[in-house]
Formats: structure tokens, C-alpha cells, sequence
């Protein structure tokens, strides 16, 4: 049995993630300031400790008083819009708790590290799929912000021998297909989330945020994987840490669809239509972007087995209509 600390614990992927943990027998620590996240995530078994991973000392309390194997640094900003209303917040927030915890880790002699990176941090592709070692050029702050945590990660390996794994990931969506959790943010900005509510008449009509794009429909392409899949990339990746090295993956499905194609396929999973209007470009969005997951695949055995946009947006319709109200309704 192994014991891990999960900041971010009670948001979207982290819940996820501490579930799975928690399912094969792992203890599990879950530091989250609820202003995201929610308590009824948390899966049964895990430790909660309600705090902010900038709280300098709560962190060293809380690595004092237990031992982990690895950290998962789930806890983030993480909205492209926000990022480019508040592009200083969002460098500063994201980079210095990332350093922060992995200052933590070291002094605890915990020397491996999980950051959830993102897709964002490529910027405009210069290739169809995204490879690992694609150009890296943010357009927007959020992307600059998981850049340098990634750059701060590689300075605490070649020093302290912290060795990290960073997941790029593309768009996380669908929900836990036991339909014990699903996502619930406030406010929601995502595509499939909103699409959904729309449909269900839960929530305004869509907006579809630009129709100009060089793409085949005009809107922009992204490629969405199911956040199961994205809980097992963390798993595996525990074994490249293991080893002694660290990494970066992309962990995407491989294939894109545009906001268009959600919108059929939600219509048709749904069996309502999604009332949408056309909108201007929401800043910071690249027209593609879609991962090559060779990499991944390759050394670590990991496939994407549940991200059919059907399968996704099947899973996420069933939670949000057994939770209209999220996790405030129980
Ligand atoms: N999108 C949209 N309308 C919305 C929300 C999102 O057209 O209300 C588009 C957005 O421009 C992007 C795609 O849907 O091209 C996915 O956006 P989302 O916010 O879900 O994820 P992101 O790509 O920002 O991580």
C-alpha cells in the first residue's frame, strides 16, 4: 500500500484520480480549499484537509505529519478566459504553488512528483498533432503558467533529484462512468458541461465562440478525453517515476472534433437539440488542438479506452441529470 498527497483532491480530475486511488487499496491525502472544489467529491477513505497549497505552513504540517510516495498537483487556476483578464494572478498563483509544494516535497524527502499541465501550453499548432516536443508557445497565460511549472520542476530534478511527470492534457471531460462523480464548476466555462445544460434547459443557450477559424466548419478543434483516461495516465505514470527519470506526456484521445461536432453529438446523445448562437472568438483559444499520445502509449502501456466523444458526453449527461444541482444537491 502506498500513500499519496492530492491537492486539488475535491475538483474535477482530482476527485477522479482519488477515487481510483482509493479503489485499489492506496491511502490518500486531499488538500483542497473548497473554493472549487467540493467535499461530497471526495471519495470515503481519503483524508480531507480543507487549506490553500500557498499556506506555507499548513503544507509543512501536513508533510509532517504523514509520509507520502508522491505527490499529484492537482490544485490550479485553470481557465484560459480568466488568464487573459488576469495574466499576473495566474503566473504567479499557479507557479509559485507548484514550487512551493515541490520545495515541501524535497525537504520531506518525497521525491516524486505528478503536475496536471495542460495542451494550452503549445499555443498555435506548428504540426497536425502535438508531439511532446512540439514548439511551445502559449497564447495564453494559463499556458504560460504550466510552462514555467514545468521549467521549475525540471530545476528541483537536475538539483534535488525531484523526479516529475507532467501531463499535457487536452480537454478532460466526461464523467466517472459508475456515476459516482461528475464535473461541477463554478462558474462552468466548458464546452460539453455548457452544451448539456443547454439542452437540458438547466442553462442559457450556447454561445459558440468564433465560427472564422481555419478549420473545416469554422470553429475550433479540440481534442477531449475522457477523465478516467486521464486517471489512469496517472497511475502509469507512477511507474516512470519509479524508475528514476521524469517525464512529459500529452494525454489526449488523438482525435479532434470541432465545437460543432460536440454540439451534434450531445444533440444526439441527448436527444434534444442544444440551443446555440454564434459568438465572437473568446481570446486565448488556438483553432487546433489535438495530441499524439505515442508517447505516452509507448512507455507506458496506456490507451484511451473510454474517449469516444459518445462514451464522454453519455457519462457526462447521466451525472448532470442525476445532479441538476451538482454537488450541491447531494
Ligand atoms: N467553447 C465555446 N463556447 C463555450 C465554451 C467553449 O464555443 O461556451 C469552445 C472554446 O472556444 C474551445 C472549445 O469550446 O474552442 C473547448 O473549450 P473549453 O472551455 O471546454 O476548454 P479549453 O479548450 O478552454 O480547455
Amino acid at each position: 500500500m502506498a500513500r499519496y498527497l492530492v491537492t486539488g483532491g475535491a475538483g474535477y480530475v482530482g476527485s477522479h484520480t482519488v477515487l481510483a486511488l482509493v479503489q485499489r487499496g492506496d491511502e490518500v491525502v486531499v488538500i483542497d480549499d473548497l473554493r472549487q472544489g467540493h467535499r461530497g467529491a471526495v471519495a470515503p477513505g481519503a483524508e480531507l484537509v480543507v487549506a490553500d497549497v500557498a499556506d506555507r505552513r499548513q503544507v509543512a504540517e501536513v508533510f509532517a505529519a504523514w509520509r507520502f510516495d508522491a505527490v499529484f498537483h492537482f490544485a490550479a487556476l485553470s481557465l484560459v478566459a480568466e488568464s487573459m483578464a488576469q495574466p499576473l494572478r495566474y503566473i504567479t498563483e499557479n507557479l509559485s504553488n507548484t514550487l512551493t509544494l515541490a520545495e515541501a516535497a524535497v525537504q520531506a524527502g518525497c521525491l516524486r512528483f505528478v503536475l496536471s499541465s495542460t495542451a494550452a501550453l503549445f499555443g498555435y499548432p506548428d504540426s497536425e498533432l502535438m508531439h511532446e516536443g512540439s514548439r511551445l508557445d502559449p497564447v495564453s497565460a494559463y499556458g504560460e503558467s504550466k510552462l514555467m511549472a514545468e521549467r521549475g520542476l525540471d530545476w528541483a530534478d537536475r538539483v534535488h533529484g525531484l523526479r516529475s511527470a507532467s501531463l499535457r492534457y487536452f480537454n478532460a471531460a466526461g464523467a466517472d462512468p459508475g456515476g459516482r462523480l461528475g464535473e461541477d464548476h463554478n462558474p462552468e466555462t466548458h464546452l460539453i458541461p455548457l452544451a448539456i445544460d443547454a439542452a437540458l434547459g438547466l442553462g442559457p443557450a450556447l454561445t459558440v465562440f468564433g465560427t472564422d477559424y481555419d478549420t473545416p466548419d469554422g470553429t475550433c478543434i479540440r481534442d477531449y478525453v475522457h477523465v478516467t483516461d486521464l486517471v489512469d495516465a496517472h497511475l502509469r505514470v507512477l511507474d516512470v517515476l519509479g524508475q528514476g527519470r521524469s517525464a512529459r506526456y500529452n494525454v489526449g484521445n488523438g482525435n479532434g472534433y470541432s465545437v460543432r461536432q460536440v454540439i451534434d453529438e450531445v444533440s444526439r446523445v441527448c436527444g434534444r437539440p442544444v440551443p446555440f448562437r454564434t459568438g465572437p472568438r473568446r481570446p486565448g483559444d488556438p483553432p487546433v488542438l489535438v495530441a499524439s499520445n505515442a508517447l505516452l502509449r509507448e512507455e507506458t502501456g496506456w490507451r484511451p479506452r473510454h474517449s469516444s466523444l459518445s462514451e464522454i458526453v453519455r457519462t457526462a449527461w447521466e451525472w448532470r441529470v442525476a445532479h441538476p444541482r451538482g454537488y450541491r444537491g447531494g
